[in-house]
């Protein structure tokens, strides 16, 4: 008789560098707790080895994967069909196959969204009016999300043409970082979608007097875990939610796609992520 043995599948993140990722760590703790046979691993990749490596991704012994930096425009074109979301982004960071056929999906979208949705029910008001800060990847994604939404968007960012080239494919409002405090007078949702703030960079210096009572302040950034920006909201009685719901929510998509089952962010899983940040971010 044979041995009788699951079939082991592999997913992996593509990427230039990838040794920091917290991926794996979020994808084997689903795997053990879901009992799928399975594994999640790091793949650096240079851009010229990264199309190779893609075309050849089930043969190089993968299901799929994650992308990210800096390839998830050459993903874009290397899928042969895309998710709404991905189409509209116009950037990959999900790949699957499908009958042959590699497919591609953007997933900090739903972890975007997913996140706000579950840290601050009910953030959408009547007339809900969001400033969105970056015009980079995360607020592409941000933008998108919320106006799919029906949130009426102004995009604030040191490039001006960068935030109206984005505000103009998602019917949002550009501006420069100099009308930020005649705009948050009017919002009900301010979400950070620049690096400033994050461990290793700038400072976010923002005066967050005009802000209405109740608005939602929504930092993308998860490293460290509360930002500046987080601390003076909070210390202002504001909701405040930070980025790593938005990178766990964003896992799921993926793992659904490569291995199936029903991963949940439960807070076991928040918490190990949170430990492991607190452990490694220097104070
Ligand atoms: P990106 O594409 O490089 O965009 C960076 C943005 O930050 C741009 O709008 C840029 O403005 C702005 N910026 C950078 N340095 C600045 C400075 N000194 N002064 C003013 N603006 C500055 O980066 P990204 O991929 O969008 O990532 C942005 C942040 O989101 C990162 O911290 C990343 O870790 C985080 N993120 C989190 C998640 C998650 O799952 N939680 C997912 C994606 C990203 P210019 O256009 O003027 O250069």
């Amino acid at each position: 008789m044979g041995e009788m043995r699951a079939e082991l599948r592999r997913a992996c993140l593509m990427g230039h560098p990838v040794a920091h990722s917290r991926s794996p760590m979020i994808h084997n703790y689903w795997l053990k707790q879901l009992g799928i046979a399975g594994v999640y691993e790091l793949k650096d990749l240079t851009p010229e080895e990264f199309p190779a490596f893609v075309r050849g991704l089930g043969k190089n012994g993968y299901v799929g994967g994650n992308v990210t930096v800096p390839h998830k425009e050459v993903a874009f074109r290397l899928a042969a069909e895309r998710d709404p979301a991905a189409q509209a982004v116009g950037a990959v960071n999900v790949l699957w196959t499908e009958n042959g056929r590699l497919l591609g999906g953007n997933s900090d979208t739903h972890g975007f969204i997913a996140n706000l949705d579950e840290r601050a029910p009910a953030w959408k008001v009547p007339g809900c009016r969001a400033v969105v800060l970056g015009a980079g990847g995360a607020a592409r994604a941000a933008v998108y999300m919320l106006r799919q939404r029906g949130v009426e968007v102004d995009i604030v960012n040191r490039t001006l043409p960068r935030a109206q080239e984005l505000a103009a494919r998602f019917g949002a409002r550009p501006h420069g970082t100099e009308a930020l405090p005649r705009l948050l007078p009017a919002a009900d949702l301010l979400v950070n979608c620049t690096s400033l703030g994050m461990a290793g960079k700038g400072a976010l210096e923002i005066d967050l007097a005009p802000l209405k009572r109740g608005v939602v302040v929504y930092d993308v950034i998860y490293v460290p875990l509360e930002t500046a920006l987080l601390k003076a909201a909070r210390g202002r009685g504001h909701r405040a939610v930070d980025g790593l719901g938005m990178l766990l929510h964003q896992a799921g998509y993926g793992f659904r796609k490569w291995f199936g089952g029903n991963p949940k962010v439960t807070p076991e899983l928040s918490a190990m992520l949170e430990a492991d940040i607190v452990a490694k971010t220097p104070k």
